[in-house]
């Protein structure tokens, strides 16, 4: 490219979005760690020697001054990392669901990146190769869809959806829909892999090259079903 990517990612002060954003450092990329919470996105963002700022991807406010900070710091983005989520509730039931349960997981989990694509489009136009992770999960793929998991399913359902629309609607962005596998996080819990692992299925599609698929659900760098 001949000059450094600039990557922002959101939901990036633990879990999967704090390793995406250390890997992409590693990747020689200029990395904007987003978090709700400032105190603790300038905390993690310190220890990682990343710039950082505030996001609530259910805020339009909060997205709009994070694009007003990335437009007058940087003039683009390369990189957007979806990764901010809510709600696995894989013990919940459609058929007994709590809609405002399923109300606040589409919120964050599918409003929240189409607000933030919404309010970063200029910017990623901006790029000559800008690529939009939607960090999503296998739990929502329709060709396995069971019971079970109401709120998140349904969310993470919708955000492959939108996955499809964009990349079909943004010429030149590469738009893909990433399942980071069951990993060990707070959301996650105990047992899954490691964090490294889910969050290189992401950096991955994160750091496609020119050319690369677009309109893709994958896994591991592996086509998934929708
Ligand atoms: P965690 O629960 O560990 O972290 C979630 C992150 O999202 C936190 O940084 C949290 O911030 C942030 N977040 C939540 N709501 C908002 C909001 N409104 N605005 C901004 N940030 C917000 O989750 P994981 O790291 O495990 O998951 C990361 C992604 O990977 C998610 O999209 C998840 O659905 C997906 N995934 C995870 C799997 C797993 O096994 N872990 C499996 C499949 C997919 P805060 O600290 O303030 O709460």
């Amino acid at each position: 490219m001949g000059e450094t990517p600039v990557a922002v990612v959101t939901g990036g002060n633990r879990g999967i979005g704090r390793e995406v954003c250390r890997q992409l450092v590693n990747l020689d990329h200029d990395v904007v760690l987003t978090a709700r919470d400032p105190a603790r996105a300038a905390a993690v963002a310190d220890q990682l020697g990343v710039d950082h700022h505030r996001l609530d991807v259910t805020d339009d406010g909060s997205v709009a001054r994070l694009a007003g900070y990335l437009g007058e710091r940087y003039g683009r983005v390369d990189v957007l990392v979806n990764n901010a989520a809510i709600h696995y509730d894989p013990w919940q039931h459609a058929s007994s669901a709590d809609l405002g349960v399923v109300r606040e997981a589409m919120e964050t989990n599918f409003y929240g990146p189409w607000r933030t694509v919404l309010a970063l489009l200029p910017l990623l136009r901006s790029s000559r190769r800008a690529r939009v992770v939607n960090v999503s999960s296998e739990a929502a793929s329709l060709a396995s869809m069971g019971g079970g998991t109401p709120a998140y399913g349904t969310s993470k359902a919708a955000l492959n959806a939108l996955t499809l629309m964009l990349a079909s609607e943004l010429r030149g962005i590469l738009v893909n829909a990433v399942c980071p596998g069951w990993v060990a996080t707070d959301m996650g819990g105990p047992g899954g892999r490691p964090v490294e692992h889910g969050a290189a299925s992401v950096v991955w599609a994160a750091t496609l090259p020119d050319g690369g698929p677009t309109g893709g659900f994958f896994r591991d760098g592996k086509r998934v079903p929708w």
